[in-house]
């Protein structure tokens, strides 16, 4: 296609609410434009790479005997209220009322569409298993939209929905989807992992994320190069320290003036973190969002606070808790900001880190200001409403497979897949009967795809400081033929020639005709970032031409004959990767 008559406009710099390289180039190129926070709209560029994506993502559950659907993204609360996730799913759901002042949802998934579909039409051995997919928009109100694309209030999704007679059955169903996902990225261009995770509020009883690694992601994922763990940090288990042996010490309150840190009190004490707690301050919300309880949560001095499985063992959403307003929850349960300890709380949940159970002689904070209490242990002195293990694992900890010293690297999540067993069937009652006509509750699994941040992530891993790099196959276009001079016949003759010697084997051109500098030209192909340049210059009437690959530096000087044929070569042999 001529750039002539393209719609296309690109910009010199970004707005400055882009950080990352993806949400800059995605807008400077052209693919996307903001509506308002979080809502993105699709320009042509953009719109040719998310279709790309779509198809890759089809092609890959169609293999796997996926069947296609499309559901509305406007869904009843009376079956949210089935499953009991009508009020579990917090603040991201978008909730509007019809003019009867009926309740739904836009969609931020579709699980019990999906069962709902099945129950009604499922009722036999005979006719499980299946797996049903579509590829829709879903809405979620995040509390913070932000980097473009990657994390949006409306988004498109490729979820599937498996269903099966029993546990094996899922198995097989789970191993279809993780193969299908591990060539859906790979064929994307992703370098990516697949990794264990939590299963949040999906709920269920197995979980991966697929992760894009990137630098700039917002996952963290603890990994062992002894024995190939990969987990996500907030399901990775961090093991306990061995117990401690050491004597008890009498307790000792110790006058620390103005050691409101870890570091200061252990500096002042002249004392290894190790030996220390940390107290973490939260409040917890109710369905309205209105605070009804506090919760003290303790680490060793060297450690964090995984939020997960806080909220996990107190029986919370992540969405209801977070960090308390200090000087309300002092007054109310004696905590004093910087020197809050495990001792002499009230009116609060004291959660204690399992670890900190078999540690002796550590020093917490005295619930008075300006004190620490030396020598506190476990039981004798203290005890917890609720004692798990509740730390994030960090560089170096030990593998909670293997022992050896974990890595962690950062990553976008790009999928995940879910075995969800029955907890959406035996609620919502879908159910099948066996060749004896038992009836037995449908086991279910489910599957999605970020197709839109999958597109945020190829640009992520592949940009340079003049734009981006497509992977051939999920390009706008594969070739950019650029005309020096457009109102040369000659050159444009060259260039028309190949433009259809090109489309005939079927690769995408787009042929820049456009009354700019050479060097306007070259800079915008280099930001949209298509694979394969020609240009068509001065040698023009020789045949000559030069070929220059995206991804490399080098310019070569062919001919049209052989730059077509170098063109098709080099794209059919990239596309074709699976
Ligand atoms: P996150 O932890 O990033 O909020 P999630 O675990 O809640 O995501 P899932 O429910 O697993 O998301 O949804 C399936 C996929 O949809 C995710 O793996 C991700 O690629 C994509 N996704 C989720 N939320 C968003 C969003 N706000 N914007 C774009 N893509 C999203
Ligand atoms: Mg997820």
């Amino acid at each position: 296609m001529k750039m002539s008559k393209m719609y296309i406009r690109t910009l010199r710099e970004a707005p400055a609410e882009a950080v990352l390289p993806s949400h800059i180039y995605m807008l400077r190129a052209g693919m996307i434009r903001k509506l308002v926070s979080g809502v993105y709209g699709y320009m042509p560029l953009g719109y040719r790479v998310l279709r790309k994506i779509e198809n890759i993502v089809r092609e890959e559950m169609d293999a796997e005997g996926g069947q296609e659907i499309l559901m509305s993204a406007l869904q009843p609360a009376e079956l949210w209220e089935e499953s009991g996730r009508w009020s579990a799913y917090g603040p991201e759901m978008w909730r509007v009322n019809d003019r009867n002042d009926r309740e739904f949802c836009l969609g931020p998934t579709h699980e019990e569409i999906f069962t709902d579909i099945i129950r009604k039409e499922v009722s036999s051995h005979r006719q499980l298993p299946v797996i049903l997919y579509q590829i829709q928009t879903k809405y979620r109100d995040e509390a913070r939209p932000r980097f473009g694309l990657m994390r949006s209030r409306e988004f498109i999704m490729k979820d599937a929905y498996s269903f099966d007679k029993d546990e094996a059955g899922l198995d097989e169903s789970y191993k279809k989807m993780y193969d299908a996902y591990g060539r859906i990225f790979t064929r994307c261009g992703l370098d990516f992992r697949p990794v264990e995770a939590d299963n949040g509020a999906i709920g269920g009883s197995g979980s991966h994320e697929f992760t894009a690694l990137a630098d700039n992601g917002e996952s963290s994922i603890a990994y062992c190069e002894a024995c190939n763990m990969a987990a996500t940090d907030e399901s990775a288990v961090c093991k306990d320290a061995e117990p401690s042996d050491e004597v008890m010490l009498p307790m000792e309150e110790v006058f620390t003036p103005g050691t409101k840190t870890i570091d200061a009190v252990a500096e002042y004490l002249g004392m290894d973190k190790k030996q220390t707690i940390k107290a973490l301050l939260y409040e917890t919300y109710d369905d309205d969002m209105k605070v009804n309880g506090y919760v003290a949560a303790f680490v060793r001095g060297d450690r964090e606070v995984n939020e997960l499985k806080l909220a996990n063992v107190l029986g919370v959403a992540e969405y209801a808790i977070a960090f308390a307003d200090e000087s309300k929850m002092a007054e109310i349960t004696g905590c004093v900001g910087g020197f809050t300890g495990p001792r002499g709380l009230k009116n609060c949940k004291v959660v204690v880190d399992s670890e900190l159970t078999g540690l002796k002689n550590l020093c917490a904070g005295a619930n008075k200001a300006d004190h620490h209490i030396k020598n506190l242990n476990y039981e004798r002195d203290y005890t917890a409403d609720i004692a798990a293990n509740i730390k994030m694992i960090k560089e170096g900890d030990p593998c909670p497979v293997c022992g050896a010293p974990v890595k962690m690297t950062r990553g976008i999540e790009v999928g995940q897949v879910f075995k969800l067993g029955t907890k959406y069937s035996k609620p919502m009652g879908a159910v099948y009967k066996d060749q004896n006509m038992k009836e037995h509750d449908i086991v279910m699994g489910c599957y999605g795809v970020g197709v839109s941040r999958t597109f945020a992530a190829v640009v992520e891993q592949h940009h340079d400081d003049d734009g981006i790099i497509w992977p051939p196959a999920v390009a706008p276009y594969h070739v950019i033929i650029t005309v020096v001079k457009a109102n040369d016949d000659v050159q444009m003759s060259l260039a028309e020639k190949m433009e259809a010697e090109l489309a005939k084997q079927g690769i995408e051109v787009m042929l820049d005709d456009r009354d700019e500098r050479p060097g306007v030209k070259f800079k915008d192909a280099d930001l949209i970032g298509i694979p394969v340049r020609i240009t068509v210059g001065k040698r023009a009437p020789e045949g000559i031409v030069e070929y220059k690959l995206r991804k490399e530096s080098e310019k070569t000087e062919l001919t049209a004959d052989e730059a077509v044929k170098s063109a098709i070569e080099f794209i059919m042999q990239e596309i074709n990767v699976r």
